[in-house]
């Protein structure tokens, strides 16, 4: 059996819900299982919401706040907890984790991965890289067959800094879907999140780039409310549960999952 974490950086059911016809996975998988909006009871900061998802403490206890912190680039050995892939492992679980963008670089565990654009995709180019990089990394684990692999994609969040509001977005999220399609074949149990949502730049909660970038107008930034589907029956009420949520499904899975004690 494998437990199947996709995390999908600012995906939003502002944009899921309108073009559900056009998103067959999000769709079918929206059906068997349960879907939800998981309101942030933190700032939605992606450095902040993807350590608190993996390691269940909240940014308090987890004190991880921004990738940066005083002019340097924080790293994993700066961040005093223990990740999820860090506890089944030493429970001989076989976990993996692949791309996490808590840091930048975006972190892996127990495979090797070199992330796209130093986990920062800013080009259509880099996005399709990203995408289809990630994705045929995680086939290549999940033919493996892992207890747990966690994965994120970080591109929706930069197309829609750039894009909210442009049709752009949609074709994005419809590549999003095709590739869902493709890893959850291999998933029995599965939990698709965000960290975070998306609006106008104005209406949001935080104001995570400038309004004038290099690379373009900034038109769009993260809100509180993220998205969640699943088929475990855990009531994920938080970004923290997901962790929980996992643990208590790895207990009771004991002896499907394959190499767990
Ligand atoms: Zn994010």
């Amino acid at each position: 059996m494998t437990f199947l974490v996709i995390g999908i950086d600012a995906a939003t059911w502002k944009i899921i819900k309108p073009n559900i016809n056009e998103l067959k996975n999000f769709r079918r998988l929206m059906k068997i299982g349960r879907y939800k909006t998981l309101i942030l009871n933190e700032k939605p900061i992606s450095a902040s919401a993807w350590c608190s998802i993996f390691s269940g403490k909240t940014p308090e206890e987890h004190k991880h706040k921004a990738f940066v912190e005083n002019g340097n680039l924080k790293t994993r050995d700066d961040i005093k907890v223990d990740f999820i892939w860090d506890i089944l492992h030493k429970q001989n679980y076989d976990v993996r984790a692949l791309n996490i963008p808590f840091v930048i670089p975006p972190y892996n565990f127990n495979c090797k991965f070199k992330p796209v654009g130093y986990g920062l995709p800013e080009t259509p180019d880099e996005w399709q890289e990203e995408l289809e990089k990630v994705t045929s990394k995680a086939i290549e684990i999940l033919e493996e067959k892992p207890d747990l692999l966690c994965v994120v994609y970080s591109l929706l969040d930069r197309i829609q800094h750039f894009h909210w509001n442009e049709p752009i977005v949609l074709e994005w999220y419809k590549r999003i879907d095709s590739v869902i399609g493709k890893l959850i074949l291999y998933a029995d149990k599965f939990i698709i999140i965000s960290d975070h949502g998306f609006c106008d730049r104005d209406d949001a909660e935080v104001q995570t780039l400038p309004e004038k970038t290099p690379r373009g107008e900034i038109k769009g930034d993260h809100d509180k409310e993220a998205i969640l589907i699943t088929n475990i029956d855990y009531d994920i009420e938080k970004l923290q549960d997901v962790f929980y949520a996992i643990m208590e499904e790895m207990k009771n899975g004991q002896g499907n999952y394959g190499n767990g004690i």
